[in-house]
C-alpha cells in the first residue's frame, strides 16, 4: 500500500502526463465491457474475468438490469515507452434518465472515448452523450466496437467493413461539427489516419488504430483475415484493446494543463479577471484551492466519499476548507484515490487531478470546495427538477430510523433526487426525474439497504401559472387597520427563461445583491422595477411600486415571507407557482407597528396574491419527457399503439439498419406504468430513454378534473373558491 501511495503521489505531480477521461455510449454498445478491459489491464482485477464480470457495474441491481448507474473514478497507471501516465477513468451511467449524473461526470474529465457499435452505428443516445460532452468542452475520440459482429453476423467483405467505418466516422464528425465550440469544430474532427479513431472488440479484447498498426506492423487486410479465420485471440495478443485505447487516450486527449485553459470560462460562473480564475486556468497547484465535487457515495464503514476534480491549488489532508454552496467550514481528514477497489491514501492532490475526500459529512455532488469565498461552479441542475413523487413507508416500524438515514444518503448521492415529508400526512416522499428513476431508488432501498418498504401511487408534480394580468385589487388585514393595493402580471417567454437562468432565489439585499438588480435590468425588466424588486422566488418577482410609504418598508420582511409562501402553494391546487410578477401598488398602514404584525400582514398579503392570481386566471402546467425509442421494425405498430393511448406527440420516426427510431414527447403522468406496458407489447425488444422536456400547459379539458383530484388528495374541497372570497 505504501508503495502504491508513493507511486500515486509522483504520478499526480507530473501533470503533463495526466489524462482525465470517461467512456460514453448508447446503451449496450459496450462501454462497460471496454472500461473493464482497461481496468483489468492495469492489473486491478483478474484479466481472465474481465469481459464477463462487469466490474464497474458494481451494484447487483445494475447487473440485473444491465445498466450502469453510478459514475465512479478509477485511476490507472499506464506505461508507454519509458513514460508512465496517470489515467483517471470515470464510468458514466448508461441511461439517459440519469442525465444529471452524465453531466457531473463530464465536469471531472477533459476527454471521452465515444463507444459505437459497428453494426448499429450512431444511435440517438450516442448523439445525446456526445452533445453533452461537447457542451462541457470535453474532447472526443472514437472507438468502434463489436467489429466481430460485422463478420459473424453480417459476413461483410473487407471493403464493406471499411465502408461501415467510414460511415460511422462521417456521422460522428457531423455531430462534432454541429455541436463543438467554434474554435474546436475543425480541430476535434476524429480521423483514423491521425489516431483519434480505433476499432476492435472490447469483448474479445483486441483493437487497432492506424498508429498502432504501424507499431505492430500489421495492416488492415491482416486484421480482416484474423477475424475471418476466427483467430481473435491471437489478434488480442498482438494488439490488445487496453494498449490501443489507452495509447489513443494518452496521445489524443488533452492533459489538464491544456484543457483547463479553455474549460474554466465555460464551467465556472465567476469573473475571469479574479486571481482564482487565473490559477484555475493555469492549473496552478500553488494557488488557492478550487475543487468541484462530482460524485458522492456513502460508505457505512469509511464514511462519505466525495470524489471531485481539483482545478486550482492543492487539496491536503489536515486543511480547513469552505463548502461554498452549503456555507460551511470543514476540516479535511483524509484524501486519496481509487485504484480499482483499493483506496490509496495520499497526503495531497494537486490541481488537475481527480481525487476523493473521505469522511466529509453533509457534502453533496455539485458542491464547490475552496479555501476562499469564491463563486460556485456552474450548476448542472439548471433545467432539471423533480417531476414525480412517490410515498415510501417502512413495512416495519422499527426500520423507520434506518429508512430516514437511507433517504438522506440517496439524496446526497444524487442531487436530482429529493426526499421530503408530506406535511398533511407525515409520509416520507421521494421525488425524482421519472418513474424509472424512482423505481431504481426504491429498489436500492429494499435491496442494497435492506429496508422493506411499501410505496404509494406515483404523483406528478404540477405547476401553476397565470393566463394574463389582474386588475388592481385591495386586500385588508384581519383587523381592518391596514390595506394593500396590489396586482399580478404574467411573466413569460424570453424574460421568464432569463429569470430562470439567473438561479437567484430569495430576498434581494440592498448592499449585497447589486449584481442581481443589474442583471434584472440587463434581461429586460424596466430599470425602475429592477431597483424595486424585493425578492425572486420560483421564477416569480415581488416588486414594490408604491412611493415612499415608510410603514411599508417596516413590513417588508413579512411581505416577502407571505409572497414566497403564496407562490410555493398556488391558489388552485397548492402546487408551485411560476412566472408571476406581484406588484404592491399602494398601501395604507396603521401608524402603530403593533397593529401590523405577522398575524395581520402574512394572511393579508398571502390571500391578496391568490385573489389577484385567480382574478387574472390561472392554469395548470404538467411536466413532459422526450422519449427516444429504438425498436425492431416488426414492433413499430405495438409501440405506436402504446404511445397513442398516452397523449403522446410523435416528433420523428426513422429507420436505422433493422431498427426504427421513434422520438416522441409525452406527459410524465401518462408514462406511469409505461415500462411494463412496453415490455409486454414488444416482448422486451424496445429500448428507450426519457429526458426531461420541461413544463407545458395541461390540455383545457383536463384542467378542472386534475385540479379537483389534487385538491382532494391534499384534503381540500374539490372546487376552487372565487377570487373575492380571498378578499373578505
Ligand atoms: P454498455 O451498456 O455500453 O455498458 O454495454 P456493455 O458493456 O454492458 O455491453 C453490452 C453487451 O454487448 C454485453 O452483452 C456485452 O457482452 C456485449 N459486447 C460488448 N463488447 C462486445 C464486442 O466487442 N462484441 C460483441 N459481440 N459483444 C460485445
Amino acid at each position: 500500500m505504501e508503495e502504491m501511495a508513493t507511486m500515486a503521489s509522483s504520478l499526480m505531480a507530473n501533470r503533463d502526463n495526466i489524462r482525465n477521461f470517461g467512456t460514453v455510449a448508447h446503451i449496450d454498445h459496450g462501454k462497460t465491457t471496454l472500461s473493464d478491459s482497461l481496468i483489468a489491464a492495469a492489473g486491478l482485477i483478474n484479466p481472465e474475468l474481465s469481459g464477463e464480470v462487469q466490474m464497474m457495474d458494481y451494484e447487483d441491481q445494475e447487473q440485473q438490469r444491465g445498466i450502469t448507474i453510478n459514475a465512479a473514478n478509477i485511476s490507472l497507471a499506464f506505461k508507454s515507452g519509458n513514460e508512465t501516465s496517470l489515467i483517471n477513468l470515470i464510468d458514466t451511467p448508461g441511461h439517459v434518465d440519469f442525465t444529471g449524473e452524465v453531466i457531473r461526470a463530464m465536469r471531472a474529465v477533459d476527454g471521452v472515448v465515444l463507444v459505437v457499435d459497428a453494426v448499429e452505428g450512431v444511435m440517438p443516445q450516442t448523439e445525446t452523450v456526445l452533445r453533452q460532452a461537447l457542451r462541457e468542452m470535453v474532447k472526443p475520440v472514437l472507438f468502434i466496437n463489436k467489429c466481430d459482429r460485422l463478420i459473424n453476423e453480417l459476413q461483410v467483405t473487407e471493403e464493406e467493413m471499411q465502408k461501415k467505418f467510414a460511415k460511422v466516422i462521417t456521422h460522428v464528425n457531423q455531430l462534432i461539427f454541429a455541436n463543438a465550440a467554434d474554435e474546436f469544430k475543425k480541430d476535434w474532427q476524429v480521423d483514423a489516419a491521425k489516431g483519434s479513431v480505433a476499432f476492435g472488440s472490447a469483448k474479445r479484447k483486441w483493437a487497432v488504430s492506424v498508429p498502432y498498426m504501424k507499431k505492430t506492423n500489421i495492416n488492415f487486410k491482416q486484421v480482416y483475415e484474423f477475424l475471418k479465420s476466427d483467430n481473435q485471440k491471437e489478434l488480442a495478443k498482438i494488439s490488445p484493446v487496453h494498449e490501443v485505447v489507452l495509447d489513443m487516450v494518452k496521445t489524443q486527449l488533452p492533459s489538464p494543463l491544456v484543457a483547463q485553459k479553455y474549460r474554466i470560462a465555460r464551467i465556472w460562473g465567476g469573473d475571469m479577471e479574479e486571481p482564482i480564475a487565473k490559477t484555475m486556468t493555469a492549473t496552478d497547484e500553488n494557488g488557492e484551492l478550487a475543487m468541484m465535487i462530482t460524485d458522492v457515495s456513502v460508505n457505512p464503514h469509511a464514511g462519505d466519499m466525495a470524489t471531485g476534480r481539483v482545478y486550482s491549488g492543492t487539496l491536503k489532508a489536515g486543511m480547513t476548507v469552505k463548502l461554498i454552496g452549503s456555507q460551511k467550514e470543514v476540516k479535511i481528514s483524509k484524501v486519496g484515490l481509487f485504484m480499482g477497489n483499493d483506496f490509496v491514501t495520499v497526503n495531497e492532490i494537486p490541481a488537475g487531478n481527480i481525487g476523493a475526500i473521505v469522511g466529509l459529512k453533509e457534502v453533496y455532488a455539485g458542491e464547490t470546495v475552496s479555501t476562499q469565498e469564491i463563486k460556485q461552479f456552474e450548476s448542472f441542475l439548471s433545467n432539471v427538477e423533480p417531476v414525480i413523487t412517490v410515498s415510501v413507508e417502512a413495512k416495519q416500524t422499527k426500520d423507520l430510523p434506518k429508512l430516514i438515514s437511507v433517504l438522506k444518503q440517496l439524496t446526497k448521492e444524487d442531487p436530482n433526487l429529493r426526499a421530503s415529508i408530506n406535511p398533511e400526512t407525515g409520509e416520507h416522499l421521494l421525488s425524482g426525474m421519472g418513474e424509472l428513476h424512482l423505481e431504481v431508488n426504491v429498489y436500492r432501498i429494499e435491496n442494497a439497504h435492506k429496508v422493506p418498504v411499501t410505496t404509494g401511487n406515483p404523483i406528478v408534480v404540477y405547476h401553476e401559472t397565470l393566463e394574463g394580468d389582474s386588475d388592481v385589487l385591495e386586500c385588508k388585514t384581519p383587523n381592518h387597520h391596514n390595506k394593500f393595493k396590489m396586482k399580478v402580471e404574467k411573466i413569460d417567454g424570453e424574460l421568464l427563461e432569463k429569470i430562470h437562468e439567473m438561479h437567484h432565489d430569495g430576498r434581494i439585499r440592498d448592499n449585497k445583491d447589486k449584481h442581481v438588480v443589474q442583471k434584472l435590468t440587463e434581461i429586460g425588466l424596466p430599470k425602475e422595477e429592477s431597483r424595486k424588486t424585493w425578492a425572486i422566488h420560483n421564477d416569480c418577482l415581488l416588486i414594490d411600486r408604491s412611493r415612499g410609504i415608510v410603514a411599508l418598508f417596516e413590513a417588508k420582511e413579512l411581505i416577502i415571507d407571505a409572497f414566497m409562501e403564496a407562490v410555493n402553494q398556488g391558489p388552485m391546487a397548492k402546487e408551485h407557482t411560476f412566472g408571476v410578477k406581484v406588484c404592491i401598488e399602494d398601501a395604507t398602514l396603521h401608524e402603530d407597528a403593533i397593529h401590523r404584525g405577522p398575524s395581520q400582514v402574512l394572511p393579508a398579503i398571502g390571500k391578496g396574491v391568490h385573489a389577484c392570481m385567480l382574478q387574472a386566471g390561472t392554469i395548470l402546467y404538467e411536466p413532459k419527457q422526450t422519449l427516444t425509442i429504438t425498436v425492431p421494425e416488426n414492433f413499430v405498430g405495438a409501440v405506436t399503439g402504446e404511445l397513442s393511448q398516452r397523449r403522446t406527440q410523435i416528433k420523428e420516426m426513422r429507420q436505422e439498419g433493422d431498427s426504427a427510431i421513434i422520438i416522441a414527447k409525452a406527459p410524465v403522468k401518462e408514462l406511469i406504468g409505461f415500462s411494463s406496458a412496453m415490455r409486454g407489447a414488444t416482448q422486451g425488444r424496445a429500448q428507450w430513454t426519457a429526458e426531461y422536456a420541461g413544463y407545458e400547459p395541461l390540455p383545457k379539458e383536463l384542467q378542472k378534473k386534475t385540479v379537483a383530484e389534487i385538491r382532494k388528495r391534499k384534503g381540500m374541497d374539490e372546487d376552487v373558491k372565487p377570487f373575492h372570497y380571498f378578499l373578505e
